[in-house]
């Protein structure tokens, strides 16, 4: 599946000028821990991408603008393409449940998701390519599908001669102690993860409003 390999900040730049209050910093964690750091360009300036600073005379944004850039902002979060966000959100409106918790359910199963909230990659984009590198087991099988969706009671490891490259050595140092959130189960000896439920809202901390997302897909 294709993904969007331009520039990423613009990304974060564009949703905090579009953002509901001026001057507010909306990251989305594209670039692992450069976005923790100074460097990163919305704590430098929030105006949108190829504009000048202007951040007070914003145009008055829309009930569609908003719900659009909500949706934008949730698809660039999880690294999705438009085709393929669609899909998700037909999926969840055909389950049961609300829609919105339903869809970023769906998103947070993904397994390149799994591996960055297993703090196994610094940024979903990393995830994705450890994934794609084969680098992980999901039930005894050797995957490198980024979009598989995992369910509760799967087992997710490590290749073992993964974990002896420098890149990964220093993943692995990185995941211990970080927290991991309750659905999943994760064991940093052994670098063994087990899913034990499906992620309810709560236990997601994605800063998006799905009801936003539910509106524009319902006009
Ligand atoms: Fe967004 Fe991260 Fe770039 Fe900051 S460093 S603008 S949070 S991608």
């Amino acid at each position: 599946m294709a993904r969007y390999t331009g520039p990423v900040c613009r990304l974060c730049r564009r949703e905090s000028a579009s953002g509901s209050k001026p001057g507010e910093k909306v990251k989305l964690f594209l670039k692992g821990e450069r976005c923790l750091s100074k460097k990163c360009a919305v704590e430098r300036r929030t105006a949108a991408p190829g504009q000048k600073a202007n951040t007070k005379n914003r145009p008055k944004v829309s009930e569609f603008g908003k719900q659009l850039r909500e949706k934008q902002k949730m698809r660039r979060i999880y690294g999705v393409l438009e085709k393929q966000f669609e899909n998700y959100f037909d999926k969840a409106s055909r389950s049961k449940g609300q829609t919105g918790a339903s869809l970023l359910a769906l998103l947070e199963t993904r397994l390149d998701n799994v591996v960055y909230r297993l703090n196994l990659a610094t940024s979903r984009a990393q995830a994705r390519q450890l994934v794609r590198h084969r680098h992980f087991i999901v039930n005894g099988k050797r995957v490198n599908i980024p979009s598989m969706q995992v369910r509760p009671g799967d087992g997710i490891a490590v290749v073992e001669s993964s974990t002896k490259s420098p890149l990964f050595g220093a993943l692995t140092e990185y995941a211990k102690g970080r927290r991991v959130p309750g659905w999943l189960e994760f064991n940093e000896q052994e670098l063994k993860a087990k899913v034990l439920a499906k992620p309810a809202r709560a236990d997601i901390d994605t800063n998006v409003e799905e009801q936003l997302i539910v509106e524009y897909y319902s006009r």
